[in-house]
């Protein structure tokens, strides 16, 4: 009782019911937009659960971590990034499929929960995600952009199978780019469009630093690589 009592208070602290945006994302994922007017403190690396209003799944909650959008027109906004799985993502999925991939529900917000973790006080700081993973820890990455100038290295290595997911991530991205020593790493698809690379050099944006690779890189080589090199103490995050 006093569980569910909790949990109230903590949606309504976040305002109540919210109009959110709702997008389809590559070929697996759903992004969801919700205005950050009334929301309470969010912490980087929190996660909250969220029920979507449709007649399909009020009812329930599912737990996503949320990180504060860089793209254009939705600056600031709360968002999540999730995977179709089998239960309600898939059925908003199909629904998003069939209304062009885009559409309007309002949501609950409950949370946040969890905490950022204290990585501050390590010398080099090691991020590793894989495909929609980067939920996770891009706000984490994200909160470390001044540790630079105190001679913090902060290293962020994302792993891919194609180009489609730098369309749903290019904005988080360039934002970490200079910020933080990124790489990306594409496994697969690699002929399929035109180079991620290319396309960034012929706009404004900046270029992303891309490795394209057709193996699965070798995480343990690379752990190995980075903890010889590092001056200090390591965190990894992952
Ligand atoms: C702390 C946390 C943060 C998460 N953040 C993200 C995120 O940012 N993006 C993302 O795509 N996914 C995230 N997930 C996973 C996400 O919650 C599930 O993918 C989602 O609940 C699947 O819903 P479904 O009905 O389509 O799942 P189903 O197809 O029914 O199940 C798919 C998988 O999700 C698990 N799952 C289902 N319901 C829940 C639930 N209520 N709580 C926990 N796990 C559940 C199942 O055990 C199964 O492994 C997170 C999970 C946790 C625990």
């Amino acid at each position: 009782m006093f569980d569910r009592l909790v949990r109230l208070i903590r949606i309504y602290g976040n305002g109540g019911l919210i109009h959110a945006k709702f997008q389809i994302q590559g070929d697996s994922l759903i992004r969801v937009t919700i205005p950050n007017k009334n929301l309470m403190q969010y912490n980087p690396g929190s996660y909250v659960f969220l029920y979507v209003m449709t007649p399909l799944g009020f009812w329930q909650s599912h737990p996503f971590s949320p990180f504060i959008s860089r793209q254009s027109g939705e600056e600031g906004s709360l968002t999540l990034l999730s995977k179709r799985q089998g239960g309600i993502t898939k059925n908003l999925f199909n629904q998003l499929t069939a209304s062009n991939g885009q559409a309007q529900h309002k949501v609950l917000v409950e949370g946040f929960y969890g905490h950022t973790p204290p990585l501050r006080v390590f010398h080099t700081i090691v991020i590793l995600s894989s495909g929609s993973g980067i939920t996770a820890v891009y706000s984490v990455a994200d909160s470390l952009r001044n540790l630079a100038s105190r001679g913090t290295h902060v290293v962020f290595r994302w792993i891919v199978q194609n180009e489609s997911a730098l369309d749903w991530a290019n904005a988080e991205l360039e934002s970490l780019v200079g910020v933080v020593d990124l790489n990306i790493y594409i496994t697969q698809g690699i002929n399929e469009r035109e180079s991620a690379t290319e396309k960034n050099a012929t706009s404004s944006l900046p270029v992303l630093p891309i490795t394209y690779s057709h193996d699965r890189p070798n995480v343990t080589a690379w752990v190995d690589g980075l903890v010889d090199e590092a001056k200090g103490s390591v965190a990894f995050m992952s």
